[in-house]
C-alpha cells in the first residue's frame, strides 16, 4: 500500500527492504521461500544453484513496490524474472544490478538497483491480499484483505470495494482465533488450508505489534500447487519513534534509499517532505505541514525551498536554536532571502 500522500509521511516512518522483510517474518514463523540476498551476477548463480533444481526467482530490491511490471531505464523489463537455470540468474542479475528500475511508486526518476533477491520460486496456484496498518481512528490495528492478490488494494478498492475485507482488533485482546478462522474463510482458503493460513495471519500480527510496525503488507499472500501458504512479498513500514526499541530493525536502514534531504532533516529532529511542484515542506508534524503548505500555496507557491514559521521554531518544545537556524540557512540558501 502506498503513503495516501506526500503529507502523510510527516509522520515519521522507516522502509525495509523485502528480503529484510522476509528475514524478520522467518523470526516469527512465517512461512517465506527461501532466499538469500546478493549484489554481484556471481553471488546470484551461486544462490541459484543452492536453490536448483527448483525453480528461481531474482528479485530488484528497491524501496518501491510494482516492481513485476517495472522497466528498466535500459529497456530491460520487470523487476521480478523467473529463471529455471542458475546460469540464466546470473545473467538477469546482471541486467538488473546497478541499472535504475522505474515502477508506477518510484516515479520517473526510478531507483538504482543494488541488491536483488534470488529465492525458489513458488508454484502459485492463487494469490490473496493480506495487509496489517494502524487504524488511526479507532486506534486500533486493523486488517486489510482481499482475494484479489497480486494487484495494488487502491485498484481494488476503485473497482470492486466489496471485495475488500477488514477486521479490527482489539489491542488489549490481540487477534484472536475465530477472527483468524473467519479470516481465512473469507479468503476463500479451502478446510485443509486454514491451519496453515491462520498460522500465518497470527503471525503476521506478533510481527506487527512485534516489532512496532505501522504497517505490514503480504502481496501476494499465496497458496501453492502442494497447498502451502507463503508470504511471498512483504513490505514493513515502522514508527521511527519506537524505532530505539528495535535496534535489528534499526541497523536495517538503506540510506542509499532515502532521500538525502530526508536524512539531514531527520539529523535535526526534522521531517522534509519534497512536494510535486515547486514546494517543499521542512516541518515536525504532520498538522504543521498542512499550515504553511496552504501558505505557500497561497502565496503563489512559487518558491523552492523549506517551510518552517519562526514562531514555531521558537515556542515549539524539542526545537532548539540550532535547528531552527539550520532551517533558516536551508531556506535562505534556496530562495537568497529571508
Ligand atoms: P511487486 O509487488 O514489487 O511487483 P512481488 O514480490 O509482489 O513484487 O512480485 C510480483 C509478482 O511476481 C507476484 O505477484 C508473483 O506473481 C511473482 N512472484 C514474486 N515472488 C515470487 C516467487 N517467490 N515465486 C513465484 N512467483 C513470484
Ligand atoms: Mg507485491
Amino acid at each position: 500500500m502506498r503513503e495516501s500522500s506526500a503529507l502523510s509521511r510527516a509522520s515519521p516512518a522507516m522502509n525495509i527492504h523485502e528480503y529484510q522483510a522476509k528475514e524478520l517474518l522467518q523470526k516469527f514463523g512465517v512461512a517465506t521461500p527461501r532466499g538469500k540476498m546478493v549484489s554481484s551476477p556471481a553471488e546470484a548463480e551461486q544462490v541459484a544453484r543452492e536453490i536448483a533444481p527448483a525453480e528461481i526467482v531474482v528479485k530488484a530490491q528497491i524501496h518501491a513496490g510494482g516492481r513485476g511490471k517495472g522497466t528498466f531505464a535500459n529497456g530491460f523489463k520487470g523487476g521480478v524474472h523467473l529463471c529455471k537455470m542458475p546460469e540464466e540468474a546470473g545473467e538477469i542479475a546482471r541486467k538488473m544490478l546497478g541499472q535504475t528500475l522505474v515502477t508506477h511508486q518510484t516515479g520517473p526518476a526510478g531507483r538504482v538497483v543494488n541488491k536483488v533477491l534470488v529465492a525458489e520460486a513458488a508454484q502459485i496456484a492463487r494469490e490473496v491480499y493480506f495487509a496489517i496498518l494502524l487504524d488511526r481512528t479507532a486506534a486500533a490495528p486493523l486488517i486489510i484483505a482481499s482475494t484479489e492478490g497480486g494487484v495494488e488494494i487502491e485498484t481494488v478498492a476503485a473497482k470492486s470495494p466489496e471485495k475488500i475485507i477488514r477486521e479490527s482488533i482489539d489491542p488489549l485482546a490481540g487477534l484472536q482465533p475465530f477472527q483468524t478462522r473467519k479470516l481465512a474463510k473469507q479468503l476463500q482458503f479451502e478446510s485443509s488450508q486454514l491451519k496453515a493460513a491462520s498460522k500465518l495471519f497470527d503471525g503476521l500480527y506478533r510481527t506487527f505489534i512485534g516489532l512496532d510496525c505501522s504497517m505490514v503488507e503480504v502481496n501476494p499472500l499465496v497458496v501453492t500447487a502442494k497447498g502451502e501458504v507463503l508470504a511471498l512479498d512483504a513490505k514493513f513500514t515502522f514508527d521511527d519513534n519506537a524505532l530505539f526499541r528495535h535496534p535489528e530493525v534499526a541497523a536495517m536502514r538503506d540510506i542509499a534509499e532515502e532521500d538525502p534531504r530526508e536524512i539531514e532533516a531527520a539529523k535535526h529532529g526534522l521531517n522534509y517532505i519534497g512536494l510535486d511542484g515547486n514546494i517543499a515542506c521542512l516541518v515536525n508534524g504532520a498538522g504543521l505541514a498542512k499550515l504553511p503548505r496552504r501558505g505557500w500555496q497561497c502565496d503563489g507557491g512559487t518558491s523552492d525551498g523549506s517551510v518552517q514559521d519562526f514562531d514555531h521554531g521558537q515556542k515549539s518544545g524539542g526545537h532548539s536554536g540550532e535547528h531552527f537556524w539550520w532551517h533558516h540557512e536551508v531556506r535562505r540558501d534556496r530562495t537568497g532571502d529571508y
